[in-house]
């Protein structure tokens, strides 16, 4: 197999990727007296292109940034947190867990993986010093941004990481609830959006669907502004309509199950009932299915605004239903999967997964997924006392989970909270057990979510800056803490004698070029040509689930929302220079202060008498926020946007813990309830 090799930088600048989003973009650091002086974006990057996005560029910024942790510390009984060597705090941490395995059992300990140690390929041993505990107290930020589309996967084609994305080369692409202008490394890693943005526009055929109209929307070809949580019902019709003329009847018999049922349910979706639900008008749809019977397939892509809502599952089921009937899956010119570079899947298949596990004990009724407990059941579980320690590896749930201020409260009565970390945090100040961390340009890394970019590309990065402090690294801290248990996770070496590609090695065991062949491409491989058809090689039976009844089921006990008429709904906004937690303390940001602006439609602001820049308090289920007005005609009425990523006007003030999709476990987290008023 035909590998693209690429050039190094020169000679006074170092050349890296960043590992922030599944973008992965290339970076060259320009580097003074082991200072960062500038970061700019790699203009011969074979992917990115030179793209970048605030949060890459500011790496530089992070990585000196003032409040970075240096030395590990412990807080004893309730004093102050006191500075003391690796030696002590190690041994204090594994003390106290041994004891609490002893007394309570190993589910009394769990994790928390945060967007930084979910991207961080040489941490992922976490995963053996859990299985060697037997703990299933796992948890992350999948549940936050990601559970739905996970369970969506498994349920069609057995593989929850089974990540479809439009063919880039594709004559019409619809996107719904994204906004890659914006945020593009969250479920996939859209590098340059404005290249490929424009190439999909260039064809007439780029339609975003989005309550509000984004950067993305400014773009596109079509805008369509359904009411939110509707969008089930426009890819509903869509498919009713293509059954009825213009279907890939071949494609259906050979390669997909439940064609039936999936015709017996989009049967209610009718033009009237459809124009009722999502309150666009009948000429939209008109125009969408001319467009989809024109090119015969086309490709579909999700964001957080429909993974986060209440219909999520429904609306991801649609979007099967649709690129099914229309044979857009895994078909040139639909809906394209990449096998990853390193993942290997084409070649390699995919291990059946153990998807379906039962839930913590405080929430039987929400089962865990992929060996995880969903975030939402996480202050359950520490306040019915089956939580008694966490560890937090790259993450500040405390911006990132609903219900602030309880979490707050159930952080503060574990008796362990060991927070490794980059800098100091919420999470931190309120932690056991201080790990400071090495930063992404201290270490050495392999992306290995490469299934999730638009190229089968990967790139080995080299550490660019050399650690100070007593900063180490996830997997150092991970091995050495199950030393204190008694669990060797690295084959008997010692942790000190490890490098970060001893643990990167191991990663690239299925990929498609060796790890040492990896390594020696400064700017990485690619495997240009894209596969085709492999997907079905490997589907249960060699079909497409179109029908699976846990989600049909859902289609039937789905209520309108409640009207509400002195409440808006909330979107989840997302923002350049933030993801999830990462750089929250606005470190990306060029506007100071960094505060969050509440996006309100003018009629809606006149009603309330909000004047445009002025405070607001936004009230939600658990709490309430102060906001800067953002008086927005891109809003849709009876709508209000607010953005993800404030340490202390957190949006998880506005949402509930309990608000859980039984089915995936995602947090619901957009579509809530809120009111709006003027400060005082
Ligand atoms: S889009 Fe931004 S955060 Fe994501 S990899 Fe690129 S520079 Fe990093």
């Amino acid at each position: 197999m035909g590998h693209t090799a690429f050039s190094s930088a020169d000679a006074t600048t170092r050349r890296t990727i960043c590992r922030l989003c599944a973008g992965l973009c290339g970076l060259i650091l320009s580097i003074e007296d082991n200072r960062i002086v500038k970061i700019v974006g790699d203009k011969s990057h074979p992917v990115s292109r030179g793209y970048t996005c605030p949060k890459g560029r500011a790496l530089g910024a992070w990585h000196h940034h003032p409040h970075r942790l240096n030395e590990p510390r412990i807080r004893r009984s309730g004093t102050e947190q006191v500075t003391v060597t690796w030696q002590e705090c190690l041994d204090d941490l594994g003390d106290r867990i041994a004891e609490l395995i002893e007394t309570h059992g190993p589910g009394a300990v769990g994790i928390y993986i945060g967007t930084a140690g979910l991207f961080d390929g040489t941490s992922q041993i976490w995963r053996s010093l859990f299985a060697a505990i037997g703990s299933p107290s796992v948890y992350s930020t999948i549940s936050v941004d990601a559970a739905t589309t996970l369970l969506v996967q498994d349920r069609l084609s057995g593989n929850p990481l089974l990540a479809g994305q439009p063919d880039p080369d594709a004559k019409m692409v619809i996107l719904i609830g994204m906004n890659p202008m914006v945020s593009h490394g969250q479920n996939f890693g859209m590098t340059a959006p404005k290249i490929q943005l424009r190439q999909w526009a260039s064809e007439g055929r780029l339609w975003v669907v989005d309550p509000r109209r984004t950067e993305t929307a400014e773009v596109a070809n079509h805008h369509l502004r359904p009411r939110l949580g509707s969008e089930y019902a426009i890819l509903g019709h869509l498919t009713r309509e293509i059954l009825r003329d213009g279907a890939d009847r071949e494609f259906l018999e050979r390669f997909a199950t439940g064609v039936d049922a999936i015709e017996a349910l989009v049967a209610r979706f009718d033009l009237a009932t459809t124009c009722r639900l999502t309150g666009l008008k009948p000429a939209v749809f008109e125009a969408l299915l001319r467009d989809i019977r024109a090119t015969g397939r086309l490709g579909i892509m999700t964001g957080t605004g429909v993974s986060m809502s209440r219909t999520a599952n429904l609306t991801l089921l649609m979007q099967y239903a649709l690129l099914a009937v229309t044979g857009s899956l895994d078909r040139p010119g639909g809906e394209w999967y990449n096998p990853g570079f390193v993942r290997n899947a084409d070649a390699t298949g995919w291990p059946r997964c153990s998807y379906d596990g039962p839930g913590a004990p405080s929430r039987p009724d929400i089962p865990s997924r992929m060996g995880e407990y969903s975030a939402g059941v996480l202050i359950d579980e520490i306040e019915a006392g089956n939580l008694k320690a966490l560890i937090i590896l790259g993450g500040n749930p405390i911006i990132a989970l609903p219900e602030t201020e309880r979490l707050r409260r159930a952080l503060d009565s574990l008796d362990v909270l060991a927070v490794a970390d980059v800098i100091e945090t919420e999470s931190v100040g309120r932690a056991t057990h201080v790990l400071p961390s090495y930063g992404q340009l201290e270490r050495a890394d392999l992306p290995y979510i490469d299934f999730l970019s638009p190229r089968q590309f990967v790139q080995y990065t080299p550490a660019m800056m050399t650690p100070s402090g007593g900063r180490r690294p996830l997997w150092w801290m991970i091995a050495q803490l199950g030393l204190r248990l008694g669990y060797d996770l690295i084959g008997g070496a010692s942790p000190d004698d490890m490098t970060d590609d001893d643990m990167l090695r191991p990663l690239a065991g299925n990929a498609k070029a060796s790890f040492d062949e990896i390594k020696a491409a400064p700017q990485g491989l690619e495997i240009q040509e894209r596969p085709w058809g492999w997907v079905d090689r490997y589907l249960p039976g060699g079909r497409w689930n179109l029908a699976p009844p846990d989600i049909l089921a859902q289609f039937d006990t789905l209520e309108p929302p409640a009207e509400r008429p002195d409440h808006f709904l909330l979107i989840p906004a997302r923002q350049k220079y933030k993801l999830n937690s990462v750089m929250s303390d606005g470190t990306a940001a060029l506007r100071e202060p960094d505060r969050p602006t509440l996006g309100i439609n003018p009629d809606d602001a006149v009603r309330l008498s909000l004047k445009d820049g002025a405070e607001a308090i936004v009230r939600g289920g658990s709490g309430a926020v102060c906001a800067i007005t953002s008086i927005e005609e891109r809003v849709l009425p009876g709508t209000v946007s607010f953005p993800h990523g404030f340490e202390h006007q957190s949006v998880g003030n506005l949402t509930m813990a309990a608000e859980i999709d039984p089915l995936s476990g995602m947090v619901v987290l957009s579509g809530i309830p809120v009111t709006v008023e003027p400060t005082a």
